[in-house]
């Protein structure tokens, strides 16, 4: 018995051992598999996530709200200007296919044609809708906005940044209602007011045009647009583009007729190293303080003129120090340094003796002083304000006709239109922002319903008495 049952024993526990194991065994096996399951499921969510990021910029801006209702429902062209905002057209990586698909239902509704040109890649359309003039043989205007929008930080909005919804006093919230896809939408709102006034053509032909690319530099777009000969089969003329909200209480509008010339420069200062105990000569740390010091008195007086003289924002160089590197040791000084400078130079300044001026800089300084031009633009071309502009007198006659008050100015930033005014095209920006807080880049931009009405009339007679001249 006791051998019997010390043997059951035995067997009883090699059968508990074999049972445990296989128990051991299932569940390493059932770890792996949720191990597994885990890692698969994750992993395939982060692709999704990514090719999501690829081809409909972040999910965060995916409009899944419905449209809010508002007592402007019935109205024609708040519905298509709130359709268009809620394309979320947002950097990085914007896809334009559904602004595309939209111009072409507006287009069709207008009854005009429209053409789609990819003057870079098959990810950034410029869109052309084309109101034929009377006098298709004589140059055109060209009416042009930007397609996308700058991103949004969505925790600072009080509305949904891609919603278009409607508070309690008519203020339209959405990314691009002040940056511009308000004008966008105006230019076409505009001609259709025309057309049902019974004006079937103007004597000019008119392009509509939108472009992508604008916020980062328009190099995927308008930089390569103008070199096309796309563009030169348009035959244009005259180009009106963006503009930005009043200038001062009296509620003057500016019209932007020029922009300042940007130079970025790196300089590296070469010179002397050593050991850090010594007084050494030529040291590259005191050729970056002499030259650091002349560009910050020359700073110092532009920001006098700014601020003290009240010259416009157009009429000052701004100058400011943007990187620094260098070093190696605590205890040895380098024999390279190097900082780079942003500058907007001013209209009215003579390039060539600025770039002297700051050649004799580094002479002082010692010499031996690279400057690298990471961007370093010619003259920008100024479109005249005056009676020899045949389309300022057009421009000007047309919104003092709508009770509007302007004032040419120097763009303070810069903007696709100094690539067309470099071939010799004039060019103003306006945007009939009246009555409005500039939000433009800006958290909770909005436009109010009746300053987007009343801007459609404005265009209404500026677009004739643009394309008549
Ligand atoms: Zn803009």
């Amino acid at each position: 018995m006791e051998r019997r049952r010390s043997i059951s024993t035995k067997k009883s526990f090699i059968s508990r051992y074999v049972l445990n194991l296989q128990f051991l065994l299932m569940a390493f096996l059932c770890v792996l598999i949720i191990i597994g399951v885990v890692y698969f499921t994750s992993g395939k969510e982060a692709q999704s996530e990514n090719s999501n990021n690829k081809t409909q910029n972040k999910p965060v801006y995916v409009n899944t709200s419905p449209l809010k209702p508002s007592k402007w429902d019935d109205n024609e062209e708040i519905n298509i200007f709130r359709e268009y905002l809620r394309i979320p057209s947002v950097h990085p990586n914007v896809d334009y296919e559904p602004c595309v698909e939209f111009l072409k239902q507006q287009a069709a509704s207008l009854n005009l044609p429209i053409a789609i040109y990819y003057p870079v890649d098959d990810q950034n359309p410029v869109v052309v809708i084309t109101w034929k003039g009377s006098q298709p043989e004589l140059p055109a205007i060209m009416l042009n906005s930007h397609m996308d929008v700058v991103p949004v930080y969505v925790e600072y909005w009080t509305h949904p940044p891609f919603g278009a919804d409607i508070d309690d006093n008519d203020d339209i919230f959405a990314r691009g209602t002040q940056d511009m896809k308000s004008v966008g939408m105006q230019y076409l709102a505009a001609i259709r007011s025309l057309q049902r006034d019974g004006v079937d053509r103007l004597k000019r032909t008119v392009h509509i045009v939108y472009v992508p690319d604008e916020e980062v530099g328009g190099k995927r777009g308008m930089v390569e647009f103008v070199k096309s000969v796309a563009f030169k089969s348009l035959n244009v003329t005259f180009v009106l583009d963006e503009g930005s909200v009043a200038i001062n209480d009296e509620g003057v509008m500016p019209v932007y007729h020029a922009e300042r010339t940007i130079w970025q420069l790196e300089f590296i200062f070469h010179g002397q190293s050593g050991h850090g105990s010594k007084l050494l000569n030529y040291t590259p740390g005191e050729k970056f303080n002499l030259v650091l010091r002349k560009f910050m008195e020359f700073r110092a007086e532009e920001s006098r003129k700014l601020n003290e003289l009240n010259y416009p924002y157009g009429n000052v160089t701004t100058i400011n120090l943007t990187k620094v590197k260098g070093g190696v040791e605590n205890n040895v000084i380098p024999a390279e340094m190097s900082a780079t400078f942003d500058i907007r130079i001013a209209v009215d300044t003579d390039l060539d003796e600025f770039n002297r001026m700051i050649n004799g800089w580094c002479t002082e300084a010692g010499g031996d002083i690279t400057i690298k031009a990471l961007n370093k633009g010619e003259k920008e071309k100024v479109t005249p304000v005056d009676d020899s502009n045949p389309f300022w007198s057009a421009f000007k006659s047309s919104t003092e006709e709508s009770g509007i008050k302007i004032q040419p100015m120097v763009l303070w930033a810069s903007s696709d239109m100094r690539y067309i005014r470099r071939y010799n095209i004039p060019a103003f920006g306006f945007s009939p922002l009246m009555n409005t807080v500039a939000k433009l880049h800006d958290h909770n931009e909005y436009i109010n319903v009746m300053t987007y009405l009343n801007g459609i009339n404005v265009y209404k007679k500026i677009i004739p008495s643009l394309a008549n001249v």
